[in-house]
């Protein structure tokens, strides 16, 4: 497995070149175009990777299912999906337009920037903890990782350059759709994009969405099984923007990139994969990734479909 693993990194690193890294967010142009990294965790808990599987990156939009989740977890799937629909867009993530004249003001899914932020404003504070502390702790238990932390300079050059979310959030506030404070959720929303992960952290993620919200390492259950096929249908249909058809095509697997130029793939039954290329092509999906999965895709026999 690992010497596959390790072909398919070297092959693929050629299309690398093909993209470019972000730059909208000023931080993020500092990645190294040419990383490739894989990770694979098993249901079994077997691990497998390859190439720059090593090195930390902002979740950036892998943290939207994160977030998802601990809002269908408080909040239950009626209300959540009251404000934010589940149909895919053929728009872009930071696309403006179709809220203003599609489905009543209401953002068409949780995995575009406005379902996102309109998610985030549903996790609640408590006493000690803000929203962003709840969304640290939880990221840190599906990752068995407690060493997960914001990346603060990401976090900062993203609260500096942010004016489409801005735009997005006010927006939905003057519908009603937000009804915190906009530049509190707008807060937590960037930190949660800034949150530093490997190849690894977001393949463990995928594994246990893949074993139905039971974590495979000490098999306790912290996510309802209704919540993780919920989350898994969202990826085949949103979750890697405007080119969910096309990937639930090429590859078949549930899956959710962010444009730090992660994708976090869950197998189900089976596994999570976690992938790392910061060039992204033009929807803002990780270019040599993308190529990555559909070559495991066909050498393992993974898609669902
Ligand atoms: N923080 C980024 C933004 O809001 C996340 C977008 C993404 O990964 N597509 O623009």
């Amino acid at each position: 497995m690992e010497n596959l693993l390790t072909r398919i990194i070297n092959e693929n690193k050629k299309y690398t070149n093909l993209g470019n890294v972000a730059d909208y967010i000023p931080e993020l142009k500092k990645a190294n175009k040419e990383d490739l990294g894989v990770y694979i965790y098993t249901t079994d808990n077997e691990e497998y990777f390859a190439g720059d599987y090593n090195k930390k990156f902002s979740i950036q939009s892998i943290s939207k299912i994160v977030t998802l989740m601990l809002a269908l977890i408080e909040n239950g799937e009626e209300y959540v999906f009251e404000k934010v629909g589940v149909e895919p867009t053929a728009d872009s993530f930071n696309s403006i337009v179709s809220l203003e004249t599609k489905n009543f003001h209401k953002p068409l899914n949780p995995m575009i920037n406005s379902g996102a932020i309109a998610v985030i404003s549903m996790i609640s504070e408590n006493k000690d903890e803000e929203p962003i502390d709840r969304i640290l702790k939880f990221i840190r238990k599906i990752t068995d990782n407690q060493d997960i932390n914001i990346n603060e300079k990401i976090y900062l050059s993203e609260k500096e350059t942010g004016h489409r979310n801005r735009a997005l959030s006010y927006f939905m506030k003057s519908t009603n759709i937000l009804e915190k404070n906009v530049e509190e959720v707008l807060d937590t929303y960037f930190k949660a994009c800034s949150i530093e992960v490997t190849c690894k952290d977001i393949a463990k993620i995928a594994s246990v969405l893949a074993n139905g919200g039971i974590l495979p390492w000490s098999k306790e259950k912290i996510i309802p099984r209704k919540v993780t096929r919920i989350i898994k249908t969202i990826m085949v249909t949103c979750g890697m923007y405007d080119a969910s058809g096309e990937f639930a095509v090429s590859v078949g697997v549930p899956s959710k990139s962010g444009v730090g130029g992660g994708i976090l793939s869950s197998v189900p039954s089976r596994m999570g994969i976690g992938v790392y290329g910061p060039a992204l092509d033009s929807k803002g999906n990780s270019i040599g990734g993308i190529k990555v999965l559909e070559e495991l895709s066909e050498r393992l026999d993974l898609s669902i479909f």
